[in-house]
């Protein structure tokens, strides 16, 4: 048995990293062609201001509806769609959905807010970019002053000359200039003196123990200063808990995002929130249970 086991079990491992490596291939059209087939969905977080309980803007979050495997989340497929060269057509075709869904609820009547999408690198790398954005709006009628693009820190370090002209041409056009995940990334102070960044968000690695009064308090209270004397708005993402909203509030961070507000929600929950006045009753318990 002893001498069998070798060979077998060898085979058996190879057998599972073909499948693996063929179910991943498999994924990999399934992306492809889901793009194409409409099998991509915007959820919608709301960023909520603290200090008056109103919605003042919101994330748009794709998700893939999956014909066998479900919902799926963008762990599950945007790494995938880097790998594999499909980064770009996912991010026009969110960009694109965003400005439409902007566009249908401006017709219905229902008081704007800004979306905000999160771009990839190789999406921001585009010579282009800011031309294909303004073009992608004035298709649908859509102002870029309606759009905020969520960039992270090592998107931005790549080429930091070239990076400060494309933020500066997409700014002229009219887009807003958000920096997620702040604080977890490499970029240096001394560059981001130079980005013409509008927005800071504070990353949920600080947010979770903010409330402690321990090095991450000291890391989110620095960051929330950093944007009062660079002119940038802070946004705090992953609010769970009141302690954490009411910390954050009370050291000058009123726009917040997180499940304490609103799980990311499907269009339909998005659209009733918009069509109610996208008010929160923060400082009530039933605010966590009221969504998601
Ligand atoms: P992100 O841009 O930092 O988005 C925030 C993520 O945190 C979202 O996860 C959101 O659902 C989650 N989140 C929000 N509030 C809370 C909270 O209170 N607690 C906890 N534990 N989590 C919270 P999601 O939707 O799974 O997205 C994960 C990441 O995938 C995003 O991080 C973003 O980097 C990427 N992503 C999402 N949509 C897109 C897209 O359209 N294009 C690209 N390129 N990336 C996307
Ligand atoms: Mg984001
Ligand atoms: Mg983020
Ligand atoms: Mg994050």
């Amino acid at each position: 048995a002893a001498k069998g086991a070798g060979p077998a079990h060898c085979r058996f491992f190879d057998d599972e990293m073909n499948s693996a490596a063929s179910a991943k291939l498999q994924l990999e059209n399934e992306l492809r062609r889901a793009i194409g087939e409409g099998q991509l969905r915007l959820h919608f977080q709301p960023k909520v201001d603290a200090s008056s309980g109103r919605m003042s803007g919101a994330e748009a979050l794709v998700r893939w509806q999956h014909p066998r495997l479900g919902l799926l989340a963008p762990g599950q497929f945007i790494g995938l769609a880097e790998e594999c060269g499909l980064i770009v057509a996912l991010g026009d075709w969110v960009v694109g959905a965003a400005a439409r869904h902007l566009k249908q609820w401006s017709n219905a009547g229902l008081d704007p807010v800004r979306v905000s999408v999160n771009l990839a690198s190789p999406s921001f790398q585009q010579d282009d970019i800011a031309e294909k954005l303004a073009d992608a709006l004035r298709r649908v009628g859509i102002s870029p002053r309606q759009l905020v693009l969520e960039l992270t820190e090592s998107l931005l370090m790549v080429d930091a000359e070239r990076t400060i002209i494309r933020l500066q041409s997409l700014r002229e056009r009219g887009f807003s200039l958000s920096l997620d995940d702040f604080g977890t990334g490499y970029s240096s102070l001394s560059y981001l003196k130079r980005f013409p960044i509008d927005e800071l968000k504070i990353d949920r690695a600080f947010v979770t123990d903010v409330a402690r009064g321990g090095k991450d308090a000291a890391i989110a209270l620095s960051i929330i200063e950093l944007g009062k004397q660079f002119g940038m708005r802070v946004v705090a993402e992953g609010i769970e808990t009141r302690e954490q909203s009411e910390f954050l509030l009370a050291h000058g961070c009123s726009i917040q995002q997180g499940f304490l507000f609103s799980r990311p929600l499907p269009l339909d929950r998005f659209e009733a929130v918009l069509a109610a006045g996208g008010r929160f009753d923060v400082g009530l318990s039933t605010a966590t249970n009221s969504v998601g």
